[in-house]
C-alpha cells in the first residue's frame, strides 16, 4: 500500500492497521512523505477520528520514532506529571518539588509555551543562570540525589511528535482527541517514568473546550498509559480563568515559591495539593501533603533543584521596569476573567512567542489584583501589567480590561477539580 491509499482509507472513514500508521510515520520522519500528504491525513483524522487500537498504534509508532529514556538507575517508582496546558499554570513548579519533598522521585521533561499557554521551561529559565538542557546522565543523577529534575526533552526523543506538532499547529489540526492523546502520551512514555499524573484542562484558556471533551481525552490518555504499563491518573481541571494570581514567567516562579510555603491563591493550592496526592499515591508514598506544604520542605526542595540546575535565585528574579495598574471602570463582582484573552495579551507583552525564534521577556506578564469572586469599586485595580515599556502596556490595556467580566451580584468561585479519571473509571468532582 502506498501513502495515498492510506490517506484515502482515513478519508473514507476506514480503520488503519498498525502497519499503515507505521508506514506514514516512518516515511514522514525520513522525509520521504511530504508535509502536504501528512497534512491531508491529519485533517482526515480530525474529521473521522481514530479507534482505540489506531490511537495505540499511533502512540507506539511515535515512541518508536526516537530514543526512550532508561530511568532504571533511579530506585523506586518514578512519577511524572503533565498538564495539557493553560494560562497561569504553574502547578508543575509547585507539585513537583512538593511531591519530591514527600519522598517521590520526579523526573520531569517539560515543554515551552504553546499558542497562548505558558511553558514550564520558559518559566524556569527566568531564574538567572538556570539550565533546562541536561544530558540524561546528569538528569538521572540529579533525581537520585535530590528527588527531582525538570528538563527539556532531547530532540532525539519522539521526533515524530516534533514534526507532527509543528504541522498541526499551522493546519488547524490541533484539537483532535487521538492526536493530542498520542502526542502527550508518546512523550510521557518515552520519558521513562513508571507512573504519570495528568492535569487535563478545559475551558477558554485550554485546548479542550468543555468538561466532556476533557474527560474523553483523559480516558483515552489513561488507557494509553495503562496499556504501556504505566500507572496513569488524570484530574480534569477548569481553565476558564487563569490559574492563581500571576501570568508570566518570573512572576509565576515567584508565585510558585510563595505557594510552596502554603501561601497564595486557594484554587492554585487546591490543584497543587490534589496533583501531589495523586503523585504520592502512585509512588506508594504515604505523606500528609498539606503538612509538608506548610513545613516549607517543598520550597527547600525547589530551591535545591534550581541550584542543581545552575540557578542563582539570590541574584533575584527579573523585574519589569514598567508596572501599571489597569482599573475597573465600574463597581462590581468579578464573575470571570477570560483566560484566552489574558494568555494572548501576555504574548503581546513578550511573555510568550509569536514566532518560533522569538525570545521571551522573563519579567513580562500580569498580576491579578481582583480574582474571580472579588468585589471591586470603580477605579480600583483589576490587574497590574508588567512590561518593558509604556507602549506595550498601552497596547494591551483595553484588551486586558475587557477580559474582566463584572457582575452586579456576589460571585462564588466555581469548583476547580471537576473529575478524576483512572483505570477503574471516572469519579465526578475528583
Ligand atoms: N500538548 C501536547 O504535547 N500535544 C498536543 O497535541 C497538545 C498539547
Amino acid at each position: 500500500m502506498n501513502p495515498l491509499e492510506v490517506i484515502g482509507r482515513k478519508r473514507d472513514g476506514l480503520d488503519h492497521t498498525p502497519a499503515e500508521i507505521q508506514l506514514l510515520l516512518d516515511g514522514y520522519v525520513k522525509g520521504d512523505i511530504p508535509d502536504y500528504q501528512i497534512a491531508a491525513w491529519l485533517m482526515a483524522v480530525c474529521i473521522r477520528g481514530m479507534t482505540a487500537a489506531e490511537t495505540l498504534a499511533l502512540t507506539q509508532a511515535m515512541v518508536a520514532s526516537g530514543e526512550v529514556l532508561d530511568l532504571s538507575a533511579i530506585p523506586g517508582i518514578k512519577v511524572d506529571k503533565h498538564s495539557t496546558g493553560g494560562v497561569g499554570d504553574k502547578v508543575t513548579l509547585v507539585a513537583g518539588p512538593l511531591a519530591a519533598a514527600c519522598g517521590v522521585s520526579v523526573p520531569k521533561l517539560s515543554g515551552r509555551a504553546l499558542a497562548h499557554t505558558g511553558g514550564t521551561l520558559d518559566k524556569l529559565e527566568s531564574v538567572p543562570g538556570l539550565s533546562v538542557d541536561i544530558e540524561p546522565e546528569r538528569f538521572i543523577k540529579q533525581v537520585r540525589e535530590i528527588g527531582i529534575a525538570v528538563a527539556a526533552q532531547s530532540p532525539r526523543m519522539v521526533p515524530a511528535d516534533k514534526l507532527l506538532y509543528a504541522l498541526r499547529d499551522v493546519t488547524a489540526t490541533v484539537p483532535s482527541v487521538p492526536l493530542i492523546a498520542s502526542s502527550v502520551m508518546s512523550k510521557k512514555i518515552a520519558a521513562g517514568a513508571d507512573a504519570i499524573v495528568l492535569d487535563v484542562k478545559f475551558g477558554r484558556g485550554a485546548f479542550m473546550p468543555d468538561v466532556a471533551s476533557a474527560k474523553e481525552l483523559s480516558r483515552v490518555m489513561v488507557e494509553l498509559g495503562e496499556g504501556a504499563g504505566r500507572r496513569t491518573v488524570a484530574l480534569v481541571t477548569a481553565m476558564d480563568n487563569p490559574l492563581g494570581r500571576s501570568v508570566g514567567n518570573a512572576l509565576e516562579v515567584q508565585e510558585a515559591l510563595d505557594a510552596l510555603t502554603g501561601k497564595g491563591d486557594e484554587e492554585l493550592l487546591e490543584v497543587c495539593v490534589r496533583v501531589t496526592r495523586e503523585m504520592c499515591d502512585l509512588a506508594g508514598v504515604s505523606a500528609d501533603v498539606e503538612k509538608v506544604l506548610r513545613s516549607g520542605a517543598g520550597r527547600e526542595k525547589f530551591e535545591q533543584m534550581l541550584v542543581a540546575q545552575g540557578g542563582h535565585l539570590e541574584r533575584g528574579l527579573p523585574v519589569a521596569t514598567v508596572q501599571v495598574a489597569v482599573n475597573a471602570e465600574s463597581d462590581g463582582h468579578v464573575e470571570a476573567i477570560d483566560a484566552l484573552e489574558v494568555g494572548l495579551s501576555a504574548i503581546e507583552l513578550g511573555a510568550g512567542r509569536i514566532r518560533k525564534e522569538d525570545r521571551v521577556d522573563p519579567a513580562a506578564g500580569f498580576v491579578i489584583e481582583a480574582p474571580v469572586g472579588a468585589q471591586v469599586r470603580k477605579g480600583q485595580p483589576l490587574v497590574t501589567v508588567h512590561a518593558r515599556s509604556r507602549e506595550l502596556v498601552d497596547g494591551v490595556s483595553a484588551r486586558i480590561r475587557a477580559a474582566w467580566k463584572l457582575s452586579d451580584r456576589a460571585v462564588r468561585r466555581p469548583p476547580h477539580v471537576l473529575a478524576r479519571v483512572a483505570r477503574d473509571g471516572i469519579t465526578e468532582g475528583g
